[in-house]
C-alpha cells in the first residue's frame, strides 16, 4: 500500500496516499482495497498494538485522491 497517514494515536482515521493498489480501477480497485483493510489492521497491531478494525470510506478507484479508512479500536474492558 501507500503513504500512511494516521491522525491520532490511538487513530480514528487513516489516509492512504500513492496506493498502488487501488489506483483507478473501479473495478479492481474495490477488492484490492478490502484486502487494504486487512493490511492496515495488521499494520496497526503491529507496529501500534491497536486491534482495530478497518472500513474503507473514500477510495481512488471512486474518483478521491487518496484512500481513507474509518478506524474502529474495541474499547479494553
Ligand atoms: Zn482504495
Amino acid at each position: 500500500m501507500g503513504e500512511l497517514e494516521i491522525d491520532t494515536i490511538p487513530p480514528t482515521l487513516v489516509t492512504v496516499k500513492d496506493s498502488n493498489s487501488c489506483e483507478k480501477n473501479p473495478h479492481l480497485g474495490s477488492i484490492l482495497c478490502h484486502m487494504d483493510e486487512g493490511v492496515l489492521e495488521g499494520i496497526l497491531i503491529e507496529r501500534h498494538g491497536f486491534d482495530a478494525t478497518a472500513s474503507e470510506r473514500l477510495c481512488t478507484s471512486k474518483g478521491q485522491d487518496h484512500c481513507l479508512f474509518e478506524i474502529s479500536i474495541p474499547l479494553p474492558e
